[in-house]
């Protein structure tokens, strides 16, 4: 577009200013010399013009010369002409033999003189007229005749084109000065339209590029054009905006591994220190009795669980961060999927005082596709914070389970401390633990929601979580319902 108007604007302006020089210059050549023509004429042909100018009187004079060439002899006749002439720019001069007997304008004529040809060899070239050229350019229209007595005559008109070129030359310098203000002005709009359209926001987008080199990702390009630099601006605040997000998410990822290493030999140390400790005690012989022996050798295999648990987390998280999870989904029938799951940990909640109250309503033969073993890994995940959050002396734990359309929804809802309501949304992001103090104390890695919920994903469900701070929290799954296709 702004091409286009460059290239317009100037012809534009050009046909402007030529249409107005030449119309005011013939405007001033009609008026000057009193003939009708037109604008092409005027341009192309300025001599035909004064042709025209003496067309008449050389008529005139050409009849009289042929018929009644005594009247020629008669110097008022003549002297008429001429000063007819005069205002059209001409002069008559007669001559006779080789002498000239008649000038209207003898400067003009000794100038030209020996340009006239001799009698008999008179030769038009201009519309009945010749062009002699000279110093000066003249037209001369010539008619032979013959004197009374009987020398040769010749009687010309001669029009000085001296007084034509003036205005011509005036309207050639006024097309060509318009035509180079034209040029400059155009120029100097192109240098402007350049400047501000590309040199500016490529300035900008310089200044931008050398604030990211310089490791300043804060510096937003802004560009207020939809050309296309500023699409490029456009391009390139994105291109800064997501490189900021790279750099911030990296900046975050090297703070959670910190953290989570801190976690790990935290979490690590806690079960060796009592391992350490429980295994002294059987060596030196505190555990005297073979209960106590028992008891010291049962704690020693549950911290090594916790731990084993542990390392067997973090695994899976190196796996989830490749995306490498091995999963291998087949057709389960979720009722007793969950059935035989509740059987399997119901005894261990029962030791731990925790009541288990479990509604499925699905029909016998619901089937979801799902890798059983992650699933599993989900439901103890989430089972096993309702257990390690929970603070009172009696947990209760409801497992519902819906059908809702062509998925399935499992909620498991305990009575433990709850989550705060501002860590709600974060509960399912790596390595986030609400109040971390207190977590601290209960051990984990801040990763089994975050496993969770990249396995439901995987299963093409949801997962999300109410909860009330010292009422307890649900937390909410779906699974789709199986249409045959595994995939
Ligand atoms: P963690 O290993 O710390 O348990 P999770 O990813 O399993 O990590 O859980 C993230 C955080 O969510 C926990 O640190 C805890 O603060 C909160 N949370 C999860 N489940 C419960 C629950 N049932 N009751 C209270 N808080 C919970």
């Amino acid at each position: 577009m702004a091409f286009f108007i460059m290239i317009a604007m100037p012809i534009m302006l050009l046909s402007i200013a030529a249409g107005t020089i030449i119309s005011l210059q013939t405007n001033s050549i009609q008026e000057s010399y009193d003939v009708d023509a037109n604008t092409v004429q005027v341009i192309t042909n300025p001599i035909q013009i004064l042709n025209r100018l003496t067309r008449g009187i050389y008529n005139e004079i050409k009849l009289t010369a042929l018929k009644e060439p005594q009247k020629l002899e008669n110097a008022t006749f003549i002297n008429h002409l001429n000063s007819e002439l005069a205002g059209r720019y001409s002069f008559i001069a007669m001559r006779k033999d080789d002498k000239f007997i008649y000038a209207g304008n003898e400067g003009k004529l000794s100038e030209i003189q020996k340009y006239l040809q001799k009698f008999g060899e008179y030769n038009t070239d201009v519309d009945g007229g010749m062009y002699v050229s000279g110093r000066s350019p003249f037209l001369v229209k010539a008619q032979d005749f013959y004197f009374q007595d009987g020398s040769e005559g010749t009687v010309f008109i001669i029009t000085d084109l001296n007084t034509l070129f003036p205005q011509i030359k005036a309207l050639v310098s006024q097309t060509v000065i318009s035509f180079l203000l034209v040029l400059i002005f155009t120029a100097l709009m192109l240098m402007l339209w350049i400047y501000r359209s590309i040199l500016k926001p490529l300035n900008i987008l310089r200044i931008g590029m050398s604030q990211i080199k310089d490791g300043d990702l804060e510096y937003s390009v802004q560009s207020d054009t939809d050309d296309e630099i500023g699409l490029l601006c456009e391009d390139f605040e994105e291109m800064r905006i997501r490189l900021k997000e790279l750099i911030d998410n990296r900046i975050k990822y090297e703070e959670d591994i910190k953290e989570l290493i801190s976690n790990i030999s935290h979490d690590l140390k806690t079960p060796l220190t009592a391992i350490q400790g429980y295994a002294e005690g059987l060596i030196d012989g505190v555990a005297d009795s073979p209960e106590k022996q028992e008891k010291y050798i049962q704690t020693i295999l549950s911290k090594a669980n916790d731990m084993s648990i542990l390392v067997d987390e973090l695994s899976f998280y190196a796996k989830i961060d490749c995306n490498t999870i091995p999963y291998s989904f087949k057709e389960i029938n979720i009722r007793e999927y969950f059935d035989d799951c509740l059987e399997e940990i119901g005894l261990d909640l029962e030791v731990k005082n925790i009541e288990v109250q479990y509604y499925n309503e699905l029909d016998h033969g619901t089937k979801v596709v799902a890798d059983a073993e992650q699933l599993k890994r989900v439901i103890n995940n989430i089972i096993g914070n309702a257990v390690k959050y929970l603070d009172k002396s009696k947990g209760v734990l409801q497992i519902r389970i819906h059908d809702i359309g062509n998925y399935v929804q499992i909620e498991i809802e305990d009575n433990g401390v709850g989550i705060p309501k501002a860590d709600i949304p974060y509960i399912f992001e790596r390595f986030y633990r609400a109040d971390a103090s207190r977590n601290s104390k209960k051990g984990g890695s801040g990763l089994g929601l975050a496993i969770s919920k990249k396995i439901i994903e995987d299963h093409s469900g949801k997962i999300w979580a109410v909860s009330e701070v010292g009422v307890g929290t649900t937390i909410f799954f779906t699974l789709r319902k199986s249409d045959g296709n595994i995939k």
